[in-house]
């Protein structure tokens, strides 16, 4: 059955970008609603009865972490939009910045109304230069049209959005890190507690939230909390954007209910069409480059045998024994023909160029990670490299300021636990490996 869609439901119609052409496609009729016949309170509950979880990673329900926001007589509250999407394999906030300015700058006015927030920050990473641009036309529309500035709709309510700019750093796509950049400081992330919701941005309470979860505010009031909540199953309320790339026939940004089987969304012609040149699934990492990678078996069922689902909860299912994350919803597929070692190596690669290097473990942890991978991979490794780096990840693995020390960590954990014969392989086999991956062969019984 095919997925409803919220978010992208208008994404193909000519000029949804401008102003116009968005109004006339239900457009900011969620601000109207919220303003004209609900509380602040009243939003703040659609939103909790919404179910919606956070989706840029974390998946932390979005209600209630508005809910902590602290509210202290004359002091300032802020809404930041999280705009960095660094994760590798990781674009559907830059799809939906892209084509779908204005839902994004709606679902900002009427979260912003909800929490008391007379100024909102985007904070885009500096790659996605062009956006900003596009960003700021379609505030300005929204400026010009009585959606933003002084006394919005005759509420009393005043708002200003501002778009800033990062410098191309993964760590600033972490809240605290984040709000460090943005008050002009290196991006380095803060230690927790306090969290944002009593000291953020310019030390006053400050709400961040993911691009894709403040766009999903606007169905969430257009259609009522409870609506929403009907889509999905579980704690998986909704739709969610997944951004599908690697070894498939169909990359691209699809929305989907979290109903969908993973098998579906690989596989059917609705999403990503299938493997090229008919190749078998090797494995899989669905949810951005720091969650844990898994091998096709587990991949399309739990290890009880259950379909395994495109939802938080069943992609959990196991564990990391077993499962793995929904995180940001990338979803990077690799056929036969890819070498695990390889690309972890590359991911290691990644995380230690990026570690800010405020907290030892994983400032030299991530390095290590890296050497003795890129040593395994050259064809110099031993046996005893894959328990060090075993070794290494988890001394690394709950020991750091912030979550980049685990984003770093897990993969290799994943890629060892599932495909430790692999490694063993390219170390007994060196000069083999040069030539080609292990997969061709040896996973011949176990590719799907
Ligand atoms: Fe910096 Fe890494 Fe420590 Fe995070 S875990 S604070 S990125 S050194």
């Amino acid at each position: 059955m095919a997925s409803q869609k919220l978010l992208l439901k208008h994404a193909d119609v000519k000029g949804i970008e401008t102003y116009d052409v968005y109004r006339k496609h239900e457009g900011y009729n969620s601000v109207e609603k919220a303003f004209k016949k609900m509380s602040p309170e009243e939003v703040l509950e659609e939103v909790k009865t919404s179910g919606l979880r956070g989706r840029g990673g974390a998946g932390f329900p979005t209600g209630l972490k508005w809910s902590f926001l602290a509210k202290p007589e004359g002091v300032s509250r802020y809404l930041v939009c999280n705009a960095d999407e660094s994760e590798p394999g990781t674009f559907k906030d830059r799809y939906l910045m892209e084509f779908l300015p204005h839902l994004l700058i709606e679902g900002l006015i009427v979260s912003s109304y909800a929490l008391g927030a007379n100024t909102c920050y985007i904070y885009i990473r500096g790659e996605y230069a062009w956006i900003v641009d596009i960003l700021e036309k379609a505030i300005e529309e929204a400026k010009a049209n009585g959606f933003l500035g002084k006394n919005i709709l005759d509420s009393g309510f005043d708002l200003e959005i501002y778009v800033q700019r990062g410098a191309g750093a993964y760590i600033c796509g972490e809240e605290t890190a984040l709000l460090e950049s943005l008050e002009g400081n290196r991006g380095n992330p803060r230690i927790k507690p306090p969290f944002p919701a009593v000291k953020g941005v310019w030390d006053c309470p400050t709400v961040v939230n993911n691009v894709e979860t403040l766009a999903a505010v606007v169905p969430i009031i257009n259609h009522g909390g409870a609506e929403y909540a009907k889509i999905g199953v579980g704690r998986s309320t909704g739709t969610k954007l997944i951004s599908a790339c690697g070894n498939i026939n169909k990359p691209g940004v699809y929305e989907i209910e979290m109903t969908e089987s993973v098998e579906d969304f690989i596989f059917s012609d609705e999403f990503c069409g299938g493997i090229p040149k008919g190749k078998r699934l090797k494995a899989c990492i669905p949810g951005g480059s720091s969650v844990p990678i898994l091998p096709a078996n587990l991949l399309l069922n739990t290890a009880a045998g259950e379909t395994r689902i495109m939802n938080y909860e069943s992609l959990n299912e196991g564990g990391f024994e077993t499962g793995t994350m929904m995180g940001s919803g990338g979803f990077i597929v690799f056929d036969e023909d890819q070498c695990i070692v390889k690309h972890t190596m590359t991911l290691a690669r990644f995380y230690n160029h990026e570690s800010c290097g405020q907290c030892s473990p994983c400032r030299e942890g991530t390095g290590w990670l890296y050497k003795v991978l890129k040593k395994i991979e050259a064809g110099h490794g031993e046996i005893k490299d894959i328990d060090l780096l075993w070794d290494i990840q988890r001394k690394i693995d709950g020991n750091t300021i912030c979550p980049l020390g685990e984003a770093a960590a897990w993969p290799v954990a994943a890629a060892i636990r599932h495909f430790r014969d692999e490694f063993e392989w390219h170390v007994t086999h060196a000069e083999e490996a040069k030539t080609r991956n292990f997969g061709i062969a040896q996973y011949a019984d176990a590719l799907v």
